[in-house]
């Protein structure tokens, strides 16, 4: 069978986000347009992902540790598997979506069209993710001219980073790293998992990467080991929310304890919106 013939059948198989999306709408159709546009982008993905390799990365426990000890992620630019038809595709189609729900300005989106054709969108994805590495040490101020929204070039590089995170998850030695920021691509987390022993896994926000870390303060500030954190739960227990007193950001949790699935980054991330509203009402920002 060929491949062209292969691809509509595979893609008929609806995504368990897909699915969870949908009972969610069903549950909470206050939620319908967050949801409809995170179907829309999962689907823009959906499209490339059977395209994008399975990646080797060198893992060894030397190399883990000496990234751990230095705070470096250890993912380098010319590690992932970019396919630049495919990236061009992801960054106008996710544009577009973007633009259609109002995300971002029509300027933005027009600019980030024109940088999907242009021959310098992979010096632009190279400029994003060397920011991204070296944001830890930098700090997030500093923005790096890729042309377009970072929220574009984030989520068309998110399926060649997804690419890159299976590789890693698996491996044992990850347990070593112990800095807030994701040991593979730099990203920060946006949400957390409470596992079944009440560990805090962080999950990062580019390529959703889970690592456990210890600490109970905040994963944002240089005070955070230390750094004063306020919780407040839903009333299911299912969602939580730490704010730090230092820096007013907030992380999100899925507490796996009271949920009856593993945590989906995508789903959890909606399904949490009005803890959004909520911490935001009490001053602190994500
Ligand atoms: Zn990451
Ligand atoms: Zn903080």
């Amino acid at each position: 069978m060929s491949e062209t013939e292969r691809r509509p059948t595979r893609g008929r198989a609806p995504l368990p986000d897909v699915l969870a999306l949908g009972a969610l709408r069903r549950s909470q159709p206050e939620l319908a347009t967050a949801i409809d546009l995170h179907l829309e982008l999962l689907e823009v993905q959906r499209r490339v992902l059977p395209r994008i390799p399975v990646t080797t990365l060198d893992v060894s426990p030397a190399l883990l540790a000496a990234h751990q000890a230095s705070g470096t992620p250890i993912l380098r630019y010319a590690d992932i598997p970019i396919d630049i038809t495919s990236l061009r595709l992801l960054v106008r189609q996710t544009a577009e979506v973007l633009q259609r729900f109002g995300m971002i300005e029509d300027e933005d989106a027009a600019r980030a069209q024109a940088l999907g054709r242009d021959a310098g969108l992979e010096q632009a994805a190279a400029a994003w993710f060397t920011r991204s590495v070296a944001r830890h040490r930098d700090g997030a101020s500093q923005a790096a001219d890729t042309g377009m929204p970072d929220d574009v070039m984030a989520l068309a590089m998110r399926p060649f980073l997804l690419r890159c995170a299976e590789t890693l998850q698996p491996r044992a030695e990850l347990a070593v790293w112990t800095h807030p920021h994701c040991p593979l691509c730099g990203g920060e987390p946006d949400l957390a998992v409470l596992d079944a022993s009440g560990d805090r896994q962080l999950i990062c926000s580019q390529c959703t990467l889970r690592w456990t870390w210890h600490v109970d303060g905040c994963p944002f500030c240089v005070e955070g080991t230390s750094a004063r954190v306020t919780s407040f739960a839903t009333p299911d227990q299912r969602y939580r929310v730490y704010g730090c007193e230092h820096c007013r950001r907030y992380l999100k949790a899925y507490d796996v304890r009271r949920g009856d699935r593993p945590v989906m980054p995508v789903v959890d991330g909606v399904a949490t919106l009005t803890l959004d509203a909520a911490a935001q009402q009490r001053g602190y920002t994500g």
